[in-house]
């Protein structure tokens, strides 16, 4: 070998590799792709001494070669870029399996069985429950653990994106994009689904995200809702009929009174 020809190792440049593809990839295709990237944001959400934040750690053999491996600290800063991806930044600091109090045994069975559907390939988690039942808590903290298990995951709030949603008639693409997202990323957190008047509007836009997802493997679909499954059936039969298919043994009914009063509980 011709020196100066392999200066690095293999490894070394990969990490240059996917640092330079970083570089031409727009935002948004960034944002879900896996956790092999090394992006510029996750090199600056971390002090960290050993690589002096630059990803990797070299050094120099007998031979004068340099090598080079990816420093431990990579890890944490794709676990922080996923949640900073997600939408749920701010709810992952408060709400955890930890906190999460269980002072009946309906708490305790919801606490297992959350735990566990982060754990095995369960595809949907239903917890039905009123407002003040600590649905947001548990459902928060799944994705909290699933985040941290590596896998990208994306929060919707129904409400408030659904409206936007069905607004954008005439932004074709950005409609897309956006569906896309919802259909495809590993792992989609839908809050309050199909709160207040259900439409068809909404009816067509929940088959169009869940039907993609029902037919992908290795998706996880966590529904929160105050709507119980048999309102869901009621209402679309076909859309109720993939969620309990998907959700068997994991659609929960959260404790119906307000047990406690804590404003952060929703
Ligand atoms: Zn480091």
């Amino acid at each position: 070998m011709e020196e100066n020809q392999h200066p690095l190792n293999p490894y070394m440049a990969k990490i240059l590799n996917s640092l330079a593809q970083n570089q031409r990839q727009p935002d948004s295709s960034t944002t879900y792709n896996g956790s092999s990237t090394l992006a510029a944001c996750d090199l600056a959400n971390l002090d960290c001494r050993v690589c002096n934040n630059t990803g990797y750690v070299t050094r120099t053999d007998e031979n004068g070669c340099q090598w080079a491996r990816e420093c431990e600290c990579m890890n944490q800063r794709r676990s922080i870029r996923r949640i900073n991806g997600s939408g749920l930044q701010d709810m992952v600091k408060r709400y955890s399996f930890e906190n999460y109090e269980t002072p009946t045994e309906k708490h305790k069975l919801i606490k297992e069985k959350a735990i566990q559907f982060t754990r095995i390939p369960v595809e949907c988690f239903v917890i039905v429950g009123r407002s003040g039942s600590g649905k947001t808590h548990i459902c928060t903290a799944i994705c909290n653990e699933l985040m941290s298990g590596g896998w990208n995951l994306k929060y919707m709030m129904w409400r408030t994106e659904a409206a936007e949603l069905k607004a954008m008639v005439n932004e074709r693409e950005e409609y897309k994009r956006r569906i896309n997202q919802l259909r495809n990323v590993p792992v989609l957190y839908i809050d309050d689904f199909w709160k207040g008047t259900v439409t068809d509007a909404d009816i067509n836009l929940a088959f169009t995200i869940l039907n993609d997802r029902y037919n992908m493997k290795n998706k996880k679909t966590i529904i929160s809702t105050e709507m119980s499954m048999e309102k869901i059936l009621e209402k679309d039969e076909a859309i109720g009929g993939r969620i309990s298919e998907r959700a068997k043994g994991f659609v929960l009914q959260a404790p119906d009174e307000n047990w406690r009063l804590k404003d952060r509980y929703d």
